[in-house]
């Protein structure tokens, strides 16, 4: 099969029920779309490399769910729903069974979020995926980085840690006693992260601020008070462990959900005055949520432990190009 018989074959969908905004999908030279009006469009991408992002022997359809979720996790972020992707895959090899495995997982989850891929590139090499996420956002009801103020609550969706530790048990099985069981649940929230897009436009209205955690929560919350140009204070104690990182010694838990990457859960502010007003907002998410600190004045983010010491955790999130 060539480049053109498999854009075909795997990647156009005539039969599947089509958005009505995607003017001219796949096959021209550029997509033809149609924005709503008094929208904005919300663009992100993303570039998964496999060694890098996602370990080598990672199957096709967890690349395809992941690199796909990352994405949506962004517009997430901003309040954004999204509508059509852009795909530029680099593959070794042009494999049948992978292409299969690959697009049946990624059709998947656009469907779950009713998504239309309206075009991409499929190249040969050192297997990479690039996504772009287009979606949509009312000005009024856009979240961004900047407008946490003093005062203000600080949450997180679901629970942190997870992926992680998944990661560093594939890395380093020795280091870990960890049952098969805990481990696939572990791999699931390494390899299946779930975009909390509901949440995100749940929380438009209600949020003064709001960030994707993706390289860690203590690394990307900082981002978050540097837009905002505000501080912090987060109890560890509040953190939202899973259960398996509950069977951890205490600091080591707290480490793993402050540093660890790859959870793509939303970290979101909220002032005081509508605290009360979370509960409706998010009962519908399908996603729990858990309050853990407030905003300061200052720049610092300072992390108590329960006897309001401060407590101190290894580096702070995953950052390409550092030098080592
Ligand atoms: P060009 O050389 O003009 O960029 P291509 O041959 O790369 O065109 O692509 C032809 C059509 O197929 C375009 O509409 C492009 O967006 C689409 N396409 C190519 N690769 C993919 C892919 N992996 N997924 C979805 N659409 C694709
Ligand atoms: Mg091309």
């Amino acid at each position: 099969m060539n480049e053109f018989a498999a854009i075909q074959h795997f990647f156009t969908r005539s039969s599947h029920p089509l958005r009505s905004d995607v003017k001219l999908g796949i096959g021209d030279d550029a997509a033809l779309l149609q924005p709503p009006p008094g929208q904005l469009l919300a663009m992100t991408t993303d570039t998964l490399v496999s060694g890098r992002h996602f370990p080598e022997q990672t199957c096709a359809a967890d690349i395809a769910h992941k690199a796909l979720a990352v994405n949506l996790s962004d517009l997430a972020a901003m309040g954004a729903t999204p509508a059509w992707i852009l795909l530029a895959l680099t593959l070794p090899e042009l494999s049948d069974i992978w292409l299969d495995g690959f697009t049946k997982s990624f059709f998947q989850l656009m469907d779950r979020f009713a998504c239309q891929l309206v075009g991409g590139d499929l190249t040969q090499g050192p297997l990479s995926i690039t996504i772009q996420a287009i979606g949509f956002v009312s000005p009024q009801n856009v979240l961004r980085r900047q407008g946490a103020q003093p005062g203000d609550l600080i949450y997180v969706t679901g629970h942190l840690g997870d992926a992680g530790l998944a990661l560093a048990c594939l890395e380093k099985p020795h280091l870990f006693s960890l049952t098969s069981g805990q481990q696939q649940t572990l791999l699931q929230r390494l390899n299946r992260p779930e975009p909390r897009v509901a949440s995100g436009l749940a929380l438009s209205g209600l949020a003064s601020s709001a960030i994707d955690i993706s390289d860690g929560l203590a690394a990307d919350l900082t981002h978050l008070l540097q837009a905002s140009q505000v501080g912090a204070i987060i109890q560890t104690a509040q953190l939202p462990l899973s259960p398996i990182l509950k069977t951890f010694p205490a600091a080591s838990a707290w480490s793993w959900a402050l540093s660890a990457g790859d959870d793509y859960e939303l970290c979101f502010t909220v002032p005081r005055e509508k605290q009360s007003f979370l509960a409706e907002a998010l009962k519908d998410s399908g996603c729990s949520y858990h309050l853990i600190g407030e905003i300061t004045q200052g720049d610092t983010l300072q992390v108590l432990t329960p006897e309001k010491n401060s407590f101190s955790f290894p580096s702070r999130g995953f950052e390409h190009f550092k030098k080592k």
